[in-house]
C-alpha cells in the first residue's frame, strides 16, 4: 500500500471485509478504527482501550480485542510482536515499508526506512523463487545511554 489513506477509505475497506466474511457491521467497530487512525502511532490493545475510554466512549475490552483481530485479518493493521511485550499494532498504510529498532530496557521503538532492505528482499526472494509481499525487521538493543534515556522511566 502506498501513501496515506483517508479514514473514509479505511472504513470502506473494513466494511467490505466484514460484509464479505459475514461479520456483524457494528458502530463500535468503526469507532475503534476511527480512533486508531487518529492515533497515528504504535499501540497495544490495552493502551488503545485506555485511550478510547478516556475519551468518554464506553467500549469493552473484548470489543477492542476482537476488532483488532479483525483489522489485522484484513491487513488494515499490522501486528508486531516486539520481544517480551504484548503485541503492538499500527495501521499498514501509516508508513509503508518501515522497520523497527526496539530498546529492550525502556521499550522505546524507533522507526526507520532503509531503501537497500527492499533490494535485499527482492534479491533473496528471486533466489528462492519466492514472491515477496512484505517483510518485518526488528533490531533489538539498548538506547545509547540508558541512564539519561528520556524514555527509560
Ligand atoms: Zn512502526
Ligand atoms: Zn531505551
Amino acid at each position: 500500500m502506498a501513501g496515506p489513506v483517508s479514514i473514509e477509505q479505511l472504513k470502506k475497506e473494513f466494511a467490505d471485509f466484514l460484509k464479505q466474511k459475514m461479520y456483524r457491521n457494528t458502530q463500535e467497530r468503526f469507532l475503534v478504527l476511527e480512533q486508531i487512525a487518529l492515533l497515528d502511532r504504535h499501540f497495544s490493545a490495552d493502551e488503545l482501550y485506555i485511550h478510547i475510554n478516556s475519551k468518554g466512549s464506553r467500549i469493552s475490552r473484548a470489543t477492542i480485542y476482537s476488532t483488532l483481530d479483525l483489522l489485522t485479518k484484513c491487513s488494515i493493521l499490522m501486528k508486531h510482536r516486539f520481544q517480551g511485550e504484548s503485541a503492538h499494532f499500527e495501521l499498514s498504510s501509516r508508513k509503508p515499508n518501515h522497520d523497527h529498532l526496539i530498546c529492550v530496557e525502556c521499550g522505546h521503538i524507533i522507526e526507520f526506512n532503509v531503501e537497500q532492505l527492499n533490494t535485499i528482499e527482492n534479491e533473496v526472494c528471486s533466489q528462492f523463487d519466492f514472491t515477496p509481499m512484505k517483510h518485518s525487521l526488528q533490531i533489538f538493543g539498548v538506547c545509547k545511554d540508558i541512564n539519561s534515556c528520556q524514555y527509560n522511566k
